[in-house]
């Protein structure tokens, strides 16, 4: 299968060689690719084999290998599998590929616009039932399209990077009035992130079926929430402070060719969508409007306290991406947009800490026996991921690890 000496089933195998940023001993910033326990310096490797396209593995971000578009991701893909694979490639590569204990993972992306969506009919209603109890979960418009935010692109940080308790305004509805200082429900949301390539002309919306040619690939996003700020800013232009202080994602992108063989069929959708939002059928049986079978851990200072399933999710990611140019709205390369919440009908599938404990009234029970319903300062929370890849092997997401800070 390959040269290189990796168990049957790692999670970082020819199968998967996700893309991200790294650095070594204070050096420039550069793409790599993950190959089991190394990391593959890909301008090195591409230059060494006299490829003018290395500049792009120089820069210090994913963005200008993005914007090079589908058919060199693809190509590019392919180059890299017959460097791994064939013998005869082994002395050129296999200098260049650097033990991943020793280099720092950076943002892979230079973030440019980003979107956070609401596509889990799951979370959706509880969090409905939770915020708005005297009328129906789901608002008259969720069915019919995937509901969504602008977010803050500038507070994107790479997994590893602390999170500082935010300070804000938060009333409850008995308070007589609001008061100002460090949130006191800090949370947490599991989420899929979708990194964009290859930009559009202001005007031209991105049709379902072309979704693929700007879905480069995707990293676990950790969307960081302040539930008491979040209630109380909300309505009526939705989320605002009570997320935008940090989101984390994972430091490897994982490509959406390495997740071809996870792709499944939506659980359903009644009443059908509108045109531009209806998928097509396809020979895999999972339709261009595809669901992704990815399977979520979220690690709460080490006990693992949900295992929500991606594949519950009532939009597809093509259908977010579809909606979110149908006004004209253009993409860039480096557009990141979120998931939502991933919960499931289970309780132990539930994304985010404000449905595990429903509202901070039923605590969890971490493995040291402490008790918690929101984060406390100190805590950290690690998400990971695996799906299925092509025969039978296993995609591995990595982590998405965060810390919580006192609010200064
Ligand atoms: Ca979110």
């Amino acid at each position: 299968m390959t040269w290189l000496d990796l168990p049957a089933h790692h999670p970082f195998g020819v199968h998967n060689l996700p893309y991200g940023v790294f650095s070594t001993g204070g050096a420039d910033r550069r793409v790599g690719v993950r190959v089991g326990d190394h990391v593959l310096d890909l301008a090195a490797c591409a230059e060494r084999a006299g490829m003018e396209s290395a500049a792009v593995w120089r820069a210090g971000s994913l963005n200008p290998f993005l914007d090079l578009g589908r058919e060199a991701w693809t190509s590019g893909r392919t180059w890299l599998v017959e460097q791994l694979t064939n013998e005869a490639h082994r002395d050129a590569v296999q200098p260049h590929l650097l033990p991943v204990a020793d280099v720092t993972m950076h943002l892979p992306i230079e973030v440019a616009d980003y979107v956070d969506f609401y596509a889990s009919e799951h979370h959706a209603t509880n969090v409905g039932r939770m915020f708005r109890p005297d009328s129906e979960p789901l608002t008259p418009n969720w069915r019919h399209l995937p509901i969504g935010y602008h977010g803050r692109s500038g507070t994107v940080v790479v997994s590893g990077t602390d999170v500082l308790r935010p300070q804000g305004q938060r009333k409850g509805p008995t308070d007589p009035a609001p008061v100002f200082g460090p949130s006191t429900r800090l949370d947490i949301e599991a989420e899929l992130g979708f990194v964009v390539g290859s930009g559009t002309r202001l005007g031209e919306p991105v049709a379902l079926a072309d979704a693929d040619d700007h879905l480069f690939g995707v990293v676990l996003l950790n969307d960081w929430s302040a539930r008491d700020l979040q209630a109380w800013e909300y309505v009526p232009l939705g989320p605002f402070l009570g997320k935008s202080f940090a989101t984390s994602i994972s430091p490897w992108v994982v490509t959406t060719d390495a997740l071809r063989a996870a792709r499944v069929a939506l659980p359903g959708q009644d009443p059908e969508p509108l045109p531009y939002l209806r998928g097509e059928v396809t020979a895999d049986g999972a339709g261009t409007a595809y669901g992704l079978d990815v399977h979520v851990e979220v690690d709460w200072n080490g006990t693992v306290v949900s295992r929500p399933e991606f594949r519950e999710m009532y939009w597809s990611p093509a259908q977010m991406l579809a909606h979110m140019t149908v006004n004209g709205a253009t993409l860039r390369s480096g557009d990141l947009f979120g998931s939502g919440t991933i919960s499931g009908p289970a309780e132990d599938t539930r994304g985010c800490f404000l449905e595990l404990t429903w509202s901070g009234a039923e605590p969890l029970t971490l493995g040291d026996g402490s008790r918690r319903t929101f984060l406390e300062d100190g805590d950290t929370i690690t998400l990971r991921a695996t799906a299925p890849g092509l025969d039978g092997s296993v995609i591995g997401f990595g982590e998405c690890v965060g810390t919580v800070r006192p609010a200064r």
